[in-house]
Formats: structure tokens, sequence, C-alpha cells
């Protein structure tokens, strides 16, 4: 497919339209690659986007900003780059012009670089976008981030790490070996750079060629944690992007309106239930330990009956707080009238809800989604069974970018240079590198 080329203004996204060469409207696809923003010369500065509360005052004092103002400063701070989405120190107008002055000498506003957008037919937009390095040996992982634009709501589907240890027979993700842990600052800058992307900030004008909310959408209501990466292996950082997410003096979101989606690590269940206080996604997708130990691996682990106890007791269960369960529809795999009866009978006594995942299929994958006549039978039984079990529509199949086709081609570091240069560096967390239980 024909791309465009362009230049995205140093990671101005406000005033930054993307341009779209003719060609490369295809098929209603619009493909922006090869974008070539150049990083601004930010030799030496950080950014403070997407920081936590605690982190930004960490940064202030550094600067020498005096201790009784740190509070305050933070507050500012925060007002500007949170809730206001400012780019740039000289818009701090409560900010003395000395203080902003040094700000400016010592950090940045930058955002994650918009390394491609591109938007499906149906409106779905997918970003390719590419962390600064943090460090000598690391060139800056890339990771991908989805935004589905539905009439009551506007989703954004985040990644939690660069690629999975896991590897889930049926997922794309699980292909691309891990490179790293994303920070708490990087995933909850992607809430950030989508604001951008689709003007949602106040006072703030779309950028040119915007997805116009009120035209067959709203802008971001809801994020979910089913990007790249397993949230509970990285959860120190999931937590604290939640608490950044969620500030309601900031970004605002409502817990309620965040959704963690796991694949089982039991032991972490209740802390995530306990401390980002979020909605919970199990990744069921089969009723029988031997054939989800085939599908999600990780079930050799922490099989079915120590998962749905940990779903029982996860902390803030209720019917109006139900647990999601992720069933994703595999042509004579899982789909049978049996599978779906067993189905009922494994979540009795658990406020639950079942959503039923037409199988997305990516290239070299050895599964078919089931028949749609297939997926109404299952439904249908779940649906008798007393659980609404909605049929999750495929959004973005087009881009690859629906639910298990996110991959990105971020360079594979050996695992053993991988821990070599976090313990010497002190980048970001050693994920549960013996955890490829993968
Ligand atoms: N690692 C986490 C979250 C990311 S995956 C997890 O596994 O829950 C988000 C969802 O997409 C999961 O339910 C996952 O099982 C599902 N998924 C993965 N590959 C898929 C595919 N090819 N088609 C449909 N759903 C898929
Ligand atoms: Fe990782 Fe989730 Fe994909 Fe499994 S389904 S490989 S846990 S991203």
């Amino acid at each position: 497919m024909a791309t465009a080329s362009l230049d995205i203004a140093k990671r101005n996204p406000h005033a930054a339209p993307v341009a779209v060469s003719d060609a490369a409207r295809l098929d209603g696809i619009e493909k922006v690659a090869e974008i070539t923003a150049v990083a601004a010369a930010a030799a030496g500065r950080v950014s403070l986007v997407g920081l936590t509360r605690d982190e930004l005052k960490a940064k202030l004092a550094d600067i020498g900003v005096p201790e009784r103002e740190l509070k305050m400063r933070v507050g500012q701070l925060w007002h500007w780059i949170s809730l206001r989405g400012a780019t740039d120190f000289e818009a701090m107008t409560n900010v003395g012009k000395a203080l902003r002055a040094r700000l400016a000498e010592a950090f940045t506003l930058e955002r994650p670089q918009v390394v491609s957008e591109q938007v499906s037919k149906d409106g779905t937009r997918k970003w390719l976008l590419r962390m600064p390095s943090t460090g000598p040996l690391d060139k800056g992982a890339e990771i991908e981030c989805v935004y589905i634009p539905e009439v009551d709501r506007g989703t954004l589907c985040v990644s939690s790490q660069v690629g999975c240890t896991l590897t889930c027979s049926f997922c794309h993700t699980g292909t691309q070996r891990l490179v790293r842990n994303l920070t708490s600052q990087e995933i909850a800058a992607q809430l950030i750079v989508a604001r951008d992307r689709i003007g949602d900030w106040p006072g703030h004008a779309a950028p040119q060629g915007a997805f116009v909310p009120n035209d067959g959408g709203r802008f971001i209501s809801n994020v979910v944690f089913m990007g790249m990466g397993e949230p509970l292996y990285n959860i120190d950082n999931v937590v604290n992007a939640i608490g950044v997410m969620s500030d309601n003096e900031g970004l605002g979101l409502s817990r309620r309106r965040i959704t963690v989606s796991t694949s089982g690590v039991v032991p972490q269940m209740a802390r995530l239930g306990g401390e980002a206080n979020s909605m919970l996604a199990i990744s069921l997708h089969a009723v029988r330990d031997d054939l989800r130990n085939e599908l999600v691996p990780l079930n050799k682990k922490y099989p079915l009956q120590d998962l749905l106890e940990a779903c029982r007791t996860y902390p803030g269960v209720s019917n109006a707080r139900r647990i999601t369960f992720e069933y994703v529809m595999l042509k004579g795999v899982n789909d049978s009238d049996r599978d779906a009866r067993e189905l009922v009978r494994l979540l009795k006594g658990i406020p639950a809800k079942i959503n039923l995942i037409p199988f997305n299929p990516w290239p070299g994958t050895k599964y078919e989604c089931s028949d749609w006549d297939r997926i109404e039978r299952f439904s249908e039984i779940v649906f008798r069974a007393g659980y609404a079990s909605p049929v999750r529509t495929p959004r973005g199949r087009d881009i690859l970018a629906a639910c298990g086709q996110l991959k990105s081609e971020t360079e594979k570091l050996r695992a053993r240079t991988r821990l070599m240069l976090e313990s010497g560096i002190g980048a970001e967390g050693v994920y549960a590198l013996s955890d490829g239980e993968a």
C-alpha cells in the first residue's frame, strides 16, 4: 500500500495536522507511515508528561524548588499537564516567569513520538508510538495503542508491555518476545497522546483530520488494558498509571471505566482490586484445563479452579461491579454447545458478564473464527442461563487493530543481555523472564 510520509511538527500534536495522500486512502484506510518526526533536541531533558504526583514532586525538588512550595507547584503543573494538556511551559500563566524558564531548561512536555497513525474504515484508530530510550542500550520501545469510537463511549485500548512473555497460541502479540515493561509514565502518556490526536482537551481545537465526536462516537470515556502485554506482570506501573488516569483534578477517568484484562496471574489479582480498584476482565477462552493449557499456557501454573476462586474473592466484586469473562470463538476448538453449558456452570455464583470475541485472524495463525450461526447458538445458551452475552464486534480488523492483532517490530534483545542491561542502567522492571511458562 502507498503510504504518506510527513513530518509531525516536533511532537506538538495540537499543531500537527496529519496529511494523508490520496494514494493512501485505499479501501477506506488511511495509513500514515514513515513519519519522520525528529525528536526535539531533548538531550538530557526528561518529559514530565504522565508522571505521578510523587514523581513530579521529586523532579521539582531536583531543580531546587523549596520544600514549602512543592505541594502548590505540583498542583499547578498537574493542572496544566493532566487537565489542560499543555505542551509548552509558557502556557502555564500562574507559574512565575523565572520558574517557567527553569522548568524548560531542565524538562520537556514531550509525548511519546507518533510514528504512524492508521484509521480504519470503521473509525478505529491505531497509533504506533515510540517511547524515548531509557538508556544507552535501549533504542526506545515501540508499542501500539488503539482508539475505538462508539456511539455511547470512546474506548482507548492501552499497552502495558512491549510484546508479551506469555504465548497464548491464538494471540499475535504472543509471538513477539517481550522487550520490556512500560513505565507508568509510558502507560499514562498513551491516554495523553490519544487526547492530543483526537482533540480531546478543554479549550483545544481538534487537529486537522481528527475524529470529531457526535459524528458517531465519543471522546475517550473508557480505558481498557487490552493492548500489548500482560498487565499483571507489570502491576506496580499499571497501578500507578491508573492513579494518574483517574485523578479527579487531572485526566479524571472513573476507575469504574478502567478495565484491566489478565490471562490469569492469580497472585496479583487481589492487589489489583485493592490498590487500583479497577474493573477486571479475565481471558478465559476455555472451560477445561487441558484445552486452556494449550490456549493460555499460564493455566498450567494457575489452573481454572484457582483462577475462579480468585475471581470469587476479587475486592469489590458485586452485581454492580461484575467481572468480564472474555471468550474467543475458535472454530471447532472451544465453541460447542457443551462448552457453552460448562461455561455457565463454571461461573455459577460469580457476578459475571461474558464477552464473546470472534477470533481475529493474523498472518500465520492456525485458528479460524467460528461460523456466525455457531457463535449465535453459543451466545443463546449463555443468554438463556441468565448472562448478558454480547458478541464483541471486531473493530479495526482492516488495520490489524483488533484484539490480539497488535505486534510491534521493536528489536528483540536476548534475555540475558536484557537482564544485564536493566540491572546495569536501572531501566524499569525485569519482568517475569522465567515466567515464560509460557
Ligand atoms: N494480556 C492480557 C491483555 C491483552 S490481550 C490478556 O490476555 O488478557 C486482550 C484480549 O484479546 C484478551 O482477552 C486476549 O485473549 C484477546 N485476544 C488475543 N488474541 C486474540 C485474537 N487473535 N482474536 C481475538 N481476541 C484475542
Ligand atoms: Fe500475552 Fe494476553 Fe496475548 Fe496471552 S492473550 S499472549 S497474555 S497479550
